[in-house]
């Protein structure tokens, strides 16, 4: 029988989880991880795994630059192999954006980002196949890149292993004990699990097992599709992960010349579906909007073949950011989910801010209060200045 009594529980093994428990291990505290299937059943298994840098508030920015620290040393600041792969990233605007995308240049570069304006000329010096002249300009981030979701989740879920973390797969949580005003465990098929501190970081199931103590979390669950295209022999090599803002998409290049992509508007949150039951694959409909797309951005992408593609889950709030935070009125509750399709990259800051909180220690410069479960009765909703898409 596995040891049944921690310091903390986190329910759920998708790359929030697992790193957070590495942190909470690295900082000596006994952890126990519950997995209801396996690691990464969740978004994690399904994520494009870009790890960029444009953002446009000054905490969201800070905690994606130093969570790219760690993806670009990972082998070193964690140890394992996460399929990094240092695409760099363009995002491309319309004229109408060009003040904001500037702005939010300016504001990326105050924090310390590696970031820089190109005008359309220099897009075409970086990216000579890219037709341009719809464009007002871009932001090019030379140091982001691109790693494997899997990959990262069992690299992180190894380490915390390795410093004593249980990970327990196939044990699901059916329900959060309270006793007096605070979580006492948790129970599941396989029993009690106990411990002083519980972290829902169940992504779209989140919601569900936070409702079973009150907390109606507005977070709903969106299917997210992936086209995957064969780039002809002429586009053979890599090309840099591609935000296109005028056209409301994305392009992000993978091994075997191929090319994944997939939508970048908010009218993907129109996609509610049940997270247990909704269509895994790609629509039929979707490829040939994507490919549309694509062939417009990149004219010789009209010879590429279409490959199989996938569909994942969003975990969405109204504002595209995630929920991260003790709720009120009970000790020990930390949530941690709703990351609204951004949550990759933003992990390895994740779980320092999360082992902050369920430790009360303050060892992560960044401060979750904007994050919290109130903000949305508060009316504290967090937008950037600048928005041209749900990537901001
Ligand atoms: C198609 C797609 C593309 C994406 N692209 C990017 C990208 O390029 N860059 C980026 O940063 N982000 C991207 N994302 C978003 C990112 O993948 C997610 O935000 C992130 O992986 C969420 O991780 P998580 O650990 O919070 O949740 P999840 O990965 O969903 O993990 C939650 C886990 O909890 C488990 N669980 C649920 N209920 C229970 C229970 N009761 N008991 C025990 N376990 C339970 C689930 O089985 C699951 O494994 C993408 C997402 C999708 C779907």
């Amino acid at each position: 029988m596995a040891q049944q009594t921690a310091d903390c529980l986190i329910i759920g093994g998708g790359i929030s989880g697992v790193s957070t428990a590495y942190q909470l291990a690295l900082r000596g505290h006994r952890v126990i991880l519950l997995e209801r299937r396996y690691l990464a059943a969740g978004g994690t298994g399904r994520t494009v795994g870009l790890v960029r840098q444009h953002y446009s508030t000054e905490t969201t920015a800070r905690m994606a630059l130093r969570s790219l620290q760690v993806w670009q040393d990972f082998e070193n600041a964690v140890g394992g192999d996460v399929g990094w792969v240092p695409t760099g990233a363009l995002f491309i605007v319309a004229p109408h954006d060009l003040d904001g995308l500037k702005a939010n240049v300016e504001l990326q570069k105050r924090v310390g980002i590696n970031t820089e304006f190109l005008d359309p000329l220099a897009v075409l010096d970086l990216a000579p196949y890219l037709y341009v002249d719809d464009i007002g300009g871009a932001a090019y981030e030379p140091g982001s890149g691109v790693a494997d979701g899997a990959m990262a989740t069992t690299a992180y879920a190894e380490r915390a292993k390795a410093l004593g973390a249980a990970i327990l797969q196939g044990v699901e949580v059916t329900s959060i004990c309270v006793e007096g005003g605070r979580v006492t465990g948790v129970e599941t098929p396989q029993g009690r699990f106990s411990a002083p501190v519980v972290i829902n970081a169940a992504g779209p199931w989140g919601p569900k097992l936070a409702q079973q103590l009150g907390y109606d979390t507005p977070v709903e669950s969106s299917r997210h599709q992936v086209a995957v295209f064969q780039r002809p022999e002429s586009l053979a090599d890599r090309h840099p992960f591609i935000g296109d803002f005028i056209q409301g998409f994305y392009l992000r290049s993978e091994t075997g010349r191929l090319t994944l992509s997939g939508s970048l508007e908010a009218s993907e949150a129109a996609n509610r579906v049940d997270p247990d039951h909704y269509d895994e694959a790609v629509d039929m409909d979707f490829n040939l909007e994507m490919a549309e797309y694509t062939e417009h951005r990149i004219p010789p992408m009209g010879e590429a073949e279409l490959r199989k593609g996938w569909a994942g889950l969003y975990d969405v709030t109204p504002d595209w950011h995630p929920i991260i935070g003790k709720m009120p009125g009970l000790d020990g509750f930390i949530c941690a989910f709703g990351w609204s399709g951004s949550g990759f990259k933003m992990a390895p800051v994740t779980g320092e801010m999360l082992a902050d909180l369920a430790t009360g220690e303050q060892r992560c410069p960044i401060d979750p209060h904007p994050f919290r479960f109130e903000r949305f009765a508060e009316g504290e909703l967090i937008t950037g200045q600048y928005s041209y898409s749900i990537m901001c």
